[in-house]
């Protein structure tokens, strides 16, 4: 049987991006216009035109906002998981501020959907070492009932560069966790962000394809993550500064040609579906 490798969407909105606050501030969001639903929709008819299974990690906000989105994942099939409540990176939160954030997600998904939340994502990856230390987080994730995370990157700026890139079991003092990388791209400059994002529409479909097939020989999945705002045509108007642009926007034609081919050359599931 081929090898199972990974799916999984951010489930939030066009206007959850960090570090905007100057320009929307939380407290504008329930007057941003909620594009949720019609970009699920897009993500969940091409997951079922494949017939694949993925991990939604839920931000709670969203599924207060709009459960009915939260609703007709879960009604397909697919396992939701928490994105925390409010999107903010776990380095900018006391220990108290994020443990109150993940089970105000937690439980608000247990309650819609009558099952357990066993994974978790950070928003922007912020489970980090060194300066911006965040890893206490992993204690109070294994703490809470959770069975994995995904939310260290294996990347230069925004994660822990020289973690590792395939699956691996971490260790805590209150017990051991899985944690799922997201796929990267060895390369002289350090690895690349090619299983998300702006780096999944820059390079290379065949790099891709390749740095795939190379986790796989090693018995492997490769991890593959979206957002529902990288399936919207028609991204509405917010200043941002260019970088955040083009980390949000660049090139976003080519996420859903890209997802396509990915679908058709490989196979894919949840991350529960492979504990
Ligand atoms: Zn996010």
């Amino acid at each position: 049987m081929a090898m199972k490798n990974i799916l999984t969407v951010d489930l939030e909105d066009w206007y959850h991006i960090c570090d905007i606050e100057h320009i929307l501030p939380p407290s504008g969001w329930d007057r941003c216009e909620s594009r949720i639903l019609a970009n699920v929709e897009e993500i969940l008819t091409l997951f079922r035109r494949f017939k694949v299974k993925a991990t939604f990690f839920v931000l709670g906000y969203v599924a207060e906002r709009t459960p009915e989105v939260v609703n007709m994942i879960h009604a397909e099939g697919h396992e939701i998981a928490s994105h925390g409540y409010s999107h903010v990176q776990v380095y900018k939160q006391r220990k108290g501020e994020f443990l109150q954030d993940l089970l105000r997600s937690k439980t608000l998904l247990e309650g819609m959907t009558g099952e357990k939340v066993v994974g978790y994502r950070a928003p922007e990856w912020s489970i980090c070492k060194g300066e911006k230390n965040s890893y206490w987080a992993l204690d109070l994730l294994v703490q809470n009932g959770f069975l994995y995370d995904s939310s260290i990157a294996p990347l230069r700026f925004i994660g822990i560069p020289n973690a590792p890139t395939i699956p691996y079991t971490l260790s805590t003092p209150c017990g051991d966790i899985k944690e799922f990388p997201p796929l990267v791209m060895p390369s002289p400059l350090g690895n690349l962000p090619i299983g998300g994002g702006w780096g999944l529409r820059i390079f290379p479909y065949r790099s891709i394809r390749r740095a795939i097939e190379r986790v796989n020989r090693f018995g492997y999945p490769g991890l593959i993550f979206c957002h529902p705002s990288d399936f919207d045509p028609i991204p509405p108007p917010i200043a941002l500064p260019w970088i955040k642009r083009f980390v949000c926007y660049g090139k976003i034609k080519t996420t859903e040609e890209r997802m396509t081919h990915l679908l058709n050359d490989f196979e894919f599931s949840s991350i529960k579906g492979t504990l």
